[in-house]
């Protein structure tokens, strides 16, 4: 397969990727691409691989066969390589992980200024822009302890909005939230997802895959199993997996 150029193409490319953990061969020859601006919703019983694909896709785990292209260039090993291309792919997690001792304004400019290179007064005016955006900019001067879980998971899309990511990778972003403060943080992710982000996002709630994906992929035990646009697939599943487990979740 060649490999297309920048800012031609697929933006990302999973082509025939393989990963064991010891005997268990948790992605089986995944093939996945995805196209700019497009939002890929990946659903799947629980340890079916899908926060393992996320993490290969960033390269926070390795795997044994198979690439991975980003924008055309395949992933690096390690180095600084690795790091230039692993700033192009943000990533939100269940658990925000900010920094405790930080204000929120300088959780967001933090990655800007240390790996961007960019300057502070630069990345003040993109943070506090950037939490506008999601809906903290009042927040900006405390730390991260006196945010409700929503605000903090809005000011971790923030920060990672902050580095140019050319793809956002959620991994099931409002899992940890209380029920009420989970919309917020859709709210925020629909807005992007108009704006043209390319995401995959990993995710149970069926009312964000149905509203703002392009394209649902069935994961299971390892493997995908379908992929069609939400309609068709809650609609009309194709495999007796994909059929239990919509009929455990809806
Ligand atoms: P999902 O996100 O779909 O729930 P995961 O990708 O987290 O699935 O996990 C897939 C499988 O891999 C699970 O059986 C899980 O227990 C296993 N697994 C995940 N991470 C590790 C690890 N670091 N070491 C060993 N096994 C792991
Ligand atoms: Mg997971």
């Amino acid at each position: 397969m060649t490999s297309p150029a920048p800012g031609d193409g697929p933006l990302i490319v999973v082509d025939s990727v393989n990963k064991h953990f010891g005997d268990l061969h948790v992605l089986q020859d995944i093939n996945l691409s995805v196209g700019r601006g497009e939002v890929v919703v990946v659903l799947g019983p629980s340890g079916s691989g899908k926060s393992t694909l996320c993490r290969v896709i960033n390269r926070l785990e390795t795997f044994e066969s198979g690439t991975i292209t980003i924008d055309g260039q395949a992933l690096p090993e390690e180095g600084a390589e690795l790091a230039k291309l692993r700033a192009d792919v943000g990533m939100v997690f269940q658990s925000f992980n900010l920094f405790a001792h930080k204000t929120i304004l300088e959780n967001v400019t933090l990655g800007p200024v240390k790996v961007r290179k960019m300057p502070k007064a630069e990345a003040d005016s993109l943070g506090k822009e950037l939490l506008e955006r999601v809906g903290v900019q009042h927040q900006a001067a405390k730390y991260p302890a006196q945010l409700s879980g929503g605000q903090q998971q809005r000011v971790a899309i923030a920060r990672s909005l902050a580095m140019k990511p050319k793809v956002m990778l959620f991994d099931e972003p409002t899992s940890a939230l209380d029920p009420e403060m989970i919309t917020e943080v859709l709210d925020v992710m629909t807005g992007l997802a108009k704006d043209g982000m390319t995401m995959i996002v990993v995710t149970h709630e069926m009312g964000f895959a149905r509203k703002a994906a392009d394209r649902v992929v069935f994961m299971s035990d390892g493997q995908i199993l379908e992929q069609a646009p939400p309609e068709q697939f809650f609609t009309d599943p194709q495999t007796a997996r994909a059929k239990d487990f919509l009929s455990k979740i809806l």
